[in-house]
């Protein structure tokens, strides 16, 4: 089997989750990663045998003050790679476009990007087929992600005639001390947030208004999600929708899982690769339905839900894998969800 050549540009939260990913897979091949620094990072990156390519200025300026072995510019990694999965810090990824459409490499961005950079935003359960042999793809924000997943899950089992969604965001990744708030809540003041048409990018017939904000946490995101949905349902059948698929992980407050501190305890004694809950977290018993309307809480870990998502958009976009549910199946079992 020809592997798929991967490069990542962008070695942070995202970018080195999915470089560790894709050396998972045994249909695809890590040609290096892009680094604008060589730090601690690009040392751990090294020792894990990952080829480090630096931006062209900084390639000279840099390699004379480390040891660490450069394999070249950004230019050169993407000439060895079929695709680029584009890691950057929102806005730089527009502006590395014109560097893919020269070299004529495929490549997918993340969702601090425009859906307009790719003009195709991806989910794997939604639209795993329209990605297939695509040159460009955006694979939407975590938020997104975990919205559009169990929006389509049960939007195909009962019909999701409206969906509101109260959004608590974390302020930054564990790793970031730029960032804030560090005492305040602050409301996203535009209402409604850009998350419900951000969904709409993929599932554009869900009538879906989203209201956000931030609250002083590194761990995750906490969607508190009402939906009515057209077809009558009982708690116990979006429990067992829920149950059959899978990326849907459902925790229960009486078993101790009362906060997004006890799911990141729960990724720790899972052994998980950085403590890693890729899966949307659903508290089992917040789903209720009153007055016909279904209600739940989920927690999104922002730093690694979109993982699998890239390697599936990689493996759809390189056509190694027409079928979507046999691509997710892999990425599950490479990763171990
Ligand atoms: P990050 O800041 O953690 O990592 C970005 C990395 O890219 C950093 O290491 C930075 O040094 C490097 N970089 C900066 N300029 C570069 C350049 N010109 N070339 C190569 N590398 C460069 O950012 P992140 O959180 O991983 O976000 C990356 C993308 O993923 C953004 O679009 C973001 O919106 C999206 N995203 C982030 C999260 C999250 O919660 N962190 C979740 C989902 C999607």
């Amino acid at each position: 089997m020809k592997k798929a050549k991967v490069a990542v540009n962008g070695y942070g939260t995202v970018g080195k989750r999915v470089a560790d990913a894709v050396s998972l897979q045994d249909d695809m091949e890590l040609i290096g990663i892009g680094k604008t620094r060589l730090d601690f990072q690009a040392q751990i990156a090294s020792n894990k045998g990952y080829k480090i390519y630096l931006s062209e200025t900084e390639q000279k300026k840099k390699s004379n003050e480390t040891s660490l072995e450069v394999s070249g510019g950004l230019g050169e990694m993407i000439n060895e790679a079929d695709i680029v999965v584009d890691c950057t810090p929102d806005g730089i990824g527009e502006k590395n476009k014109p560097l893919y459409e020269k070299a004529g490499i495929k490549a997918i961005w993340q969702g601090g990007e425009d859906h307009e950079i790719a003009d195709f935003s991806f989910n794997a359960f939604a639209n795993y087929d329209e990605a297939l042999g695509r040159e460009f793809t955006r694979v939407v924000s975590c938020n997104t992600t975990g919205l559009t997943r169990v929006l389509y899950l049960l939007d195909k089992a009962f019909e999701v005639e409206k969906a509101r969604v109260t959004l608590i965001r974390r302020a930054a990744d564990p790793n970031d001390i730029k960032t804030g708030p560090i005492n305040a809540i602050v409301p996203d003041i535009e209402m409604p947030s850009h998350h419900g048409p951000d969904v709409q990018t993929i599932l554009p017939h869900i009538n879906i208004a989203t209201v956000a904000l931030k609250v002083p946490t590194t761990l995750m995101h906490v969607h508190a999600v009402n939906l009515k949905l057209n077809n009558k349902c009982s708690v116990n059948d979006i429990i067992d929708v829920l149950n059959n698929s899978s990326r849907m992980r459902l925790i229960n407050g009486k078993s101790g899982i009362k906060s997004t501190a006890q799911i990141f305890e729960l990724g720790r004694d899972l052994g998980r690769p950085r403590n890693d809950m890729w899966e949307n977290n659903i508290w089992k018993d917040s789903i209720s339905i009153y007055d016909d309307e279904a209600y739940f809480f989920q927690a999104i870990h922002q730093e690694c839900v979109t993982v699998p998502e890239n390697i599936d958009a990689i493996r759809a976009m390189m056509k190694i894998e027409t079928d979507g549910e046999k691509s997710i199946k892999k990425t599950n079992k490479s990763l171990g969800i």
